[in-house]
């Protein structure tokens, strides 16, 4: 499963954040399952209301849902790239994950320690910040030290030294890759050093519980400050979350979330939208056994999109029958569906879209 990170400095909710996830599956009010691989990183099941929708309809024997990696990358802090504390660890962590969660303290607790004075949500996203851009600067220089000399005399190495020569500027400037615009054509050039800055982010602003559906100042100065980003964030309560993801009892929480106006877990918005910033998809299997939901990326095709649930699937790929989602849930079966004309055959040029019911036909 794709992995997304929680990273932001010490004290701002980030643990608070992670138990929730975790404790949310553990209750049997739970809306998801998550599985703990190791004390810093679970599985969770991505919420999807088709799902549940495809499964009213088919009354299968069993639905599954696809899941996404949740990692707590605990003890960034200022200095990290330069090995302070347990910075380089932290750093290499955060290279292993293809999307970054920043929570960033939008809450005053004068119980809750600080290091960093006053609350400011811009400038402690600016000190991670910079700890990945030292380090993406690090990496960058290297190679261009090794590219240099090539570039005299080869022509590729000289564009490839070019790129280089641009993302160095861009990062001397305090400024992330993920703003730099790398095309796909040059994305070759940088794709070895694995930058922590070009990985998607979005920020949790985590604020207090008068300002859980409003936001406040802080979560407004952040978002003013990552508007050139294309950045979601997401204002919630890690600590709302995590009480009810305490909560044993349904008919509880369902109690809580209404005294406090929610319609459901703020989690589930971060889970829906990490997912999304992964840029992935999910296609749906709906059979009398299993009622499922798949992952693939944007722009995969009929094969790649079959090989997921098995690699011979891609191989002896033939066709597949597609019904979108719309349809399915109007007709209300397979069999309707295809009565009406709402099945249809499509080969292996066929980009699978967001939503569609898939049947694959392949030899083995
Ligand atoms: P981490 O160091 O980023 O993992 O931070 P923790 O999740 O351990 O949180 C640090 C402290 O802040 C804990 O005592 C939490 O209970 C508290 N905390 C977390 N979120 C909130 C919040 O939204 N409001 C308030 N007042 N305290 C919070």
């Amino acid at each position: 499963a794709l992995q997304a990170g929680i990273v932001g400095l010490p004290n701002v909710g980030k643990s608070t954040l992670f138990n929730a996830v975790s404790k949310s599956a553990k209750a049997q009010a739970s809306n998801y399952r998550f599985c703990t691989i190791d004390p810093n990183v679970g599985l969770v099941d991505v919420p999807d209301e088709r799902l549940a929708k495809l499964a009213e309809l088919v009354q299968p024997n069993r639905v599954v849902p696809t899941q996404i990696e949740i990692v707590d990358i605990a003890g960034l802090v200022r200095g990290a790239s330069k090995g302070e504390g347990l910075g380089n660890k932290f750093l290499g962590n955060i290279r292993e994950v293809d999307a970054i969660i920043h929570v960033i303290r939008c809450f005053e607790d004068e119980n809750i320690l600080r290091d960093e004075g006053a609350i400011n949500p811009v400038s402690d996203k600016e000190i991670i910040d910079t700890e990945l851009q030292l380090k993406d600067l690090e990496s960058v220089e290297k190679k261009m030290s090794r590219t240099e000399k090539m570039a005299k005399t080869d022509p590729k190495a000289k564009v490839e030294l070019e790129i280089l020569q641009r993302c160095k500027a861009h990062l001397e400037q305090g400024k992330s890759i993920r703003e730099l615009g790398i095309t796909k054509e040059e994305m070759p050039a940088i794709a070895d050093l694995f930058l922590l800055t070009i990985k998607p982010v979005l920020y949790v602003a985590n604020v207090d519980e008068a300002s859980m559906h409003t936001g406040n100042k802080f979560s407004e100065m952040l978002k003013e400050s990552v508007k050139n980003e294309q950045a979601e964030v997401i204002i919630m309560n890690n600590s709302i979350e995590a009480q009810i993801a305490e909560m044993e009892n349904p008919d509880d929480q369902q109690l809580f979330m209404e005294e406090y106006g929610m319609k459901e877990p703020a989690l589930n918005r971060l889970i829906r939208s990490t997912y999304k910033l992964l840029t992935l998809q999910t296609y749906f299997t709906a059979g009398v056994q299993e009622v499922r939901a798949w992952t693939i990326h944007e722009g995969w095709k009929a094969p790649q999109a079959a090989s997921v649930i098995h690699t011979d699937f891609e191989k002896g790929f033939i066709k597949a029958e597609v019904i979108a989602y719309n349809d399915f849930v109007q007709y209300g079966s397979e069999a309707a569906c295809r009565e009406v004309g709402k099945l249809r055959i499509e080969g292996k040029e066929y980009l699978v879209k967001d939503g569609d019911i898939m049947h694959f036909r392949f030899n083995v």
